[in-house]
């Protein structure tokens, strides 16, 4: 497959460091290690895991995603700084291989509003940042920060100063997503054409989807020679998001003909990504999104229907077989046992122990009672609600509500907290402003609610719930979920889940259920 070494493209995938840093997407550290494990398996070449020196908490994610992840580079962001280099040096350090990513912006605008310095200043930074980070790491790539936007003779003897440095990638960031493919095809051929020793570098884009191109952009630049793409799991990333990881794998997997390049990416894994990253952080993928929608492969109408049947390829460019997108053949029903639900769930790309296995069963038999059949989307549903309740301290034991035409609603909620049963009323001007004040009182803590998403899952009058919320305690922000049959209740299932994640990070998790 890799006839030729020039010709293959590296998938740099920054979900966990540009990707993370949107509003919102906030990940713990063991939901990080699972992504990794999964982009790991995928076959990514490089993982940026973090910004180690912005938190303790992105220092500890990328130390232990470096001791986790066992084929791909593992990498992690520094600023043009000694203190950030050097701690991306010590969180990498148990890594089988390892990568410093320094950067600096080198735009008129960035240099004289956010840095303030002048351009001398920045061209020696570069120098000395990629030395530094070249005495404690061989492989370092350097960034130039909104590029784009940059006198290209400025950038290039940027660029040139850090190929000598030691830098054996060069990274040019479109960060506020501006240019467009045709002029980013001419920047990266004139780079590769001015910078002296750049045939010998690796060039790698970074590009963000503010006017909708990333992708195009990442193809435009790919055919001018760049040979490495920053890319993230459903585009996520700041404002419209990043490139999207499976977009732009698919483009070369699908259009071979004309982009004849190798890629290492696993695509039968592409879905279970992109699942696993919207369970964790509640960014709901839209059912028309390229590759990973739910409606990506779904032939509605007649025309469209008869012509698959006749001819898969009629209306089809690639399989939903090709990025993983098809669950399998069981059907689940409220006959479906324990050993038919596991089979189930691996179909799905979930590995659980037993413990979490009998859990899940409970939810699912709870299900299938008031539905005939259970969808590969409820089952998915389950597993996301499932996910950061591994430890319970705080349960949700029973939820009425009473809701009239006119005047304040009223619930009442029974938990079980710490194994004690509490008990409370309270009336609100929403049904989940009524749960939430009863959950509070009876949990006895509080916390404020940024959002809260009500969806559906699957069709019709026997779709289940889905509540997707962000909450926020002191200057921390969760994200949970919560399905069920009843709007309501999921909405205490997401309010608890995140309740229960403070309780453990505060450390009442070993008197609460382990379910490891
Ligand atoms: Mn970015």
């Amino acid at each position: 497959m890799m006839a030729d070494e020039n010709d293959r493209v590296l998938f740099f995938d920054t979900t966990l460091r540009d990707g993370e840093q949107c509003p919102g997407a906030t990940m713990s550290v063991p939901e990080k290690v699972e992504v990794a494990c999964l982009l790991d398996e995928m076959g990514i070449d490089i993982i940026e895991a973090g910004f180690p020196n912005a938190s303790p908490g992105d220092f500890e994610a990328v130390k232990a995603i470096a001791g986790r992840v066992r084929s791909a580079i593992v990498c992690g962001l520094a600023r043009a700084n000694r203190a950030d280099i050097d701690r991306v040096a010590e969180a990498l350090r148990p890594a089988r291989r390892r990568r410093i990513h320094t950067f600096i912006s080198v735009s008129p605008l960035h240099m004289r509003y956010k840095l303030q310095m002048e351009p001398d200043a920045v061209y020696q930074a570069v120098v000395d940042s990629v030395t530094r980070a070249r005495n404690l790491c061989e492989d370092v790539e350097w960034g130039a920060e909104d590029a784009t936007r940059s006198d290209p003779e400025f950038l290039f003897r940027c660029a040139e100063a850090a190929i000598k440095a030691g830098a054996r990638t060069v990274n040019i960031a479109d960060t506020v997503g501006y240019i467009i493919p045709e002029e980013f095809a001419e920047l990266v051929r004139t780079m590769r054409e001015k910078v002296p020793g750049m045939e010998k570098t690796c060039l790698s884009v970074h590009v963000h989807d503010d006017l909708g191109m990333a992708t195009a952009n990442c193809i435009a630049a790919i055919k001018a020679g760049a040979r490495q793409v920053e890319c993230t799991i459903n585009g996520i990333g700041e404002r419209a998001g990043n490139a999207s990881l499976e977009e732009v794998v698919m483009a070369l997997k699908t259009r071979a003909d004309r982009l004849p390049y190798a890629v290492g990416v696993k695509t039968e894994l592409l879905t279970r990504a992109s699942r696993l990253v919207s369970g964790i952080t509640g960014f709901v993928v839209p059912p028309n999104k390229a590759i990973v929608g739910s409606n990506a492969f779904a032939h509605e109408s007649g025309i469209h229907q008869h012509g698959v049947i006749q001819h898969r390829q009629t209306y089809e460019i690639m399989t939903a077989e090709a990025v993983g997108a098809v669950g399998g053949q069981l059907v689940m029903g409220k006959h479906s046992g324990r050993h038919a639900l596991r089979v189930k769930l691996q179909e799905l790309g979930y590995q659980v122990g037993d413990n979490a296995l009998q859990d899940i069963f409970e939810r699912f038999k709870s299900l299938a009672d008031n539905k005939k059949d259970v969808s590969d989307d409820d089952i998915i549903g389950i597993m996301d609600g499932e996910r950061g309740t591994k430890r319970e301290v705080i349960r949700l034991v029973s939820l009425r509500t009473d809701a009239s035409a006119a005047g304040a609603l009223t619930a009442e909620v029974q938990i079980s907290l710490d194994g004690a049963a509490q008990v409370s009323r309270a009336e609100g001007r929403t049904a989940f402003e009524a749960i939430a004040k009863a959950i509070e009182a009876a949990a006895g803590m509080s916390v404020a609610v940024a959002y809260v998403r009500v969806l559906t899952l699957g069709e019709g009058l026997n779709a289940l719930s889905r509540v997707v919320m962000r909450l926020t305690r002191g200057k921390e922000t969760y994200v949970s979920q919560g399905i069920d049959a009843d709007p309501g209740v999921a909405f205490a299932r997401a309010y608890l889940q995140a309740l229960n994640r403070w309780l453990v990070r505060e450390g009442r998790a070993e008197q609460g259920r382990e379910r490891a």
